[in-house]
């Protein structure tokens, strides 16, 4: 047990057996007798009003009630969390996480800043599925994956984490290997041609999956759209567009149902670690002008810190808060940012039946905090306590 955690936790945690669950990184208790935490401030994900004094109880890892305290009963036996004057939020989502180039450290960092659930966009397709396997089992501790394995790319391509393509045919056998070997959707750079993309799009979608990514090289982010990635991501395609085709563009994307990935804060972070003021940076200040009419708009937003080698400055877990924030400075409200960082990215990666909102059935992945998120998003790096699946994360 590490130093500090028993004091903590018994001050927290009034009763029911506790069971501390070893693994290779990040530890956690279980209890074994439902959890409530009573008093609090729900924001749930979804709704765009909080609930005040509310009780959420939990049980063997699922959500079993959430309401107004007057009305829930907390079960005799329970373990009791006191959240008066806190702040309960579901477990964030990082949509733009690379693992394998910070390695395995990532996962505990994630889980330690609240992140339950991550879209991993590219990366060694073996040490990712490692480590997801074990997060699975149950043996390390770690936030729910959505995978895309390596980077799918023309021949052109360097060759760090991709698999390459040729022609029309090796581009069906990649994705049907990658899907058989379990990841989740295709994801690609900027080095292939439209053809071939088209290709990796109409076999994925023959087998229930899709493609992200890059804008690649060539081609318009509206275009990309046109061609059926789901998700594009950063903002360099949209930098030198005229008003008539950022606009057109945002119409190809309401159309097509194109999800926006800005990764504003990888490109903040490196302004901040210079000692520089991003709001007077021009390529900082119009991309956030671009993601707030985008948004104002009804295209969906991807919240992602873009994290992968570890000398870039946004890191594993910080980086999201980073991402929440840039998205704020861009003029975004920080409800609509939990909304967008919580339920709108279990939806778009298939997991609203498991995660993304405070609600009864859910997995109970919950980020108890100290302060007011609403009043300003920087509080949800003032973490109180994490639960993954019901189960308190000992923090560092
Ligand atoms: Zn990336």
């Amino acid at each position: 047990m590490r130093h500090g955690s028993h004091h903590r936790y018994r001050r927290r945690i009034t009763a029911g057996l506790v069971v501390l669950v070893v693994s290779l990184g990040t530890n956690v208790f279980a209890q074994s007798v439902p959890v409530a935490i009573h008093d609090v401030t729900v924001i749930d994900g979804i709704s765009t009003e909080p609930l005040e004094n509310a009780t959420v109880i939990f049980h063997r890892g699922i959500i079993t009630a959430v309401g107004p305290s007057l009305d829930i009963d907390i079960p005799e036996g329970s373990s009791t969390v006191d959240g008066n004057g806190q702040y309960l939020i579901p477990g964030l989502w990082d949509t733009h996480a690379h693992l394998t180039y910070w390695g395995e450290d990532a996962l505990d960092s994630l889980i330690q800043a609240g992140v339950t659930s991550i879209r991993e966009l590219g990366g060694d397709v073996d040490l990712v599925e490692k480590w997801k396997g074990e997060v699975e089992a149950g043996s390390r501790v770690g936030p729910n994956m959505i995978w895309s394995g390596p980077y799918l790319e023309g021949i052109d391509a360097p060759d760090e984490y991709r698999l390459k393509v040729a022609d029309e045919s090796e581009a069906r056998q990649a994705v049907n290997d990658l899907l058989d070997r379990g990841i989740d959707f295709i994801k690609i750079q900027a080095v292939i041609s439209a053809e071939l993309v088209a290709v990796l799009v109409d076999e994925a979608q023959k087998r229930g999956s899709f493609v992200v990514g890059h804008v690649p090289r060539g081609l318009s982010a509206a275009e990309a759209s046109s061609l059926g990635l789901r998700s594009i991501e950063h903002m360099g395609p949209y930098l030198r567009l005229s008003e008539e085709d950022l606009q057109a563009t945002i119409e190809t994307f309401l159309k097509n149902d194109t999800w926006l990935s800005p990764a504003l804060f990888s490109m903040v972070a490196p302004i901040l670690a210079r000692g520089e003021d991003p709001s007077s940076n021009d390529v900082v200040q119009r991309s956030n002008a671009i993601v707030l009419k985008m948004h104002e708009a009804g295209v969906p937003l991807l919240v992602g810190a873009n994290f992968a080698y570890r000398n870039w400055p946004q890191r594993p877990g910080s980086g999201l808060h980073g991402e929440m924030h840039s998205l704020v400075d861009a003029g975004l409200s920080p409800m609509d940012v939990l909304i967008l960082s919580t339920s709108r990215a279990a939806e778009f990666n298939g997991m609203s039946g498991r995660s993304g909102a405070i609600e009864v059935g859910l997995a109970a992945d919950l980020v108890l905090l100290e302060e007011d998120p609403l009043a300003d998003i920087r509080n949800t790096r003032k973490i109180a306590a994490v639960f993954l699946n019901g189960r308190e994360i000992i923090r560092d």
